[in-house]
């Protein structure tokens, strides 16, 4: 596995940016960043919080456990992900309180509902995609 580089500022702190949250991606963890001030958690990362207006966040990794608050089944997608179709994009309420939108992929097909169990994982960077970053992606949990 190639080493990961984050970019991080003059105090040496991994800035709140994108980029950095895919490079989190790319070791496996699923990362939100939280408002020093107010306390309130953002994925993908933000600049400012909308909330209270500081600048200063610090890193948090997910559970990556959550459950499906929406979704819609894409039949016609953009070009590169035609031979995809159809698949699923969901927002996830992860179990810290902070939703996200992600791709949702099922083995099973009929078994994507909202309200069922969800947990992340990870893909490697696709060839053909731009940028190369590597991705999050929910499945159905495994039942127990
Ligand atoms: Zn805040």
């Amino acid at each position: 596995m190639e080493e990961v580089v984050f970019v991080r500022d003059e105090k040496g702190e991994v800035t709140p940016t994108i980029e950095n949250f895919y490079k989190f991606c790319g070791i496996g963890k699923l990362m939100a960043v939280k408002c020093n001030k107010c306390g309130r958690l953002f994925v993908p990362p933000r600049v400012v919080c909308p909330d209270c207006y500081s600048s200063s966040f610090r890193w948090i990794e997910l559970s990556g456990k959550g459950k499906l608050q929406s979704y819609s089944v894409v039949h016609i997608g953009p070009k590169k992900f035609a031979s995809k179709t159809p698949y699923t994009i969901g927002i996830v309420k992860m179990e810290e309180g902070v939703s996200l939108p992600s791709l949702i992929l099922s083995d099973k097909n009929g078994d994507i509902e909202i309200g069922i169990d969800l947990v992340v994982d990870f893909e490697a960077p696709q060839s053909d995609d731009w940028p190369k970053w590597p991705r999050y992606l929910f499945r159905p949990a495994k039942k127990t």
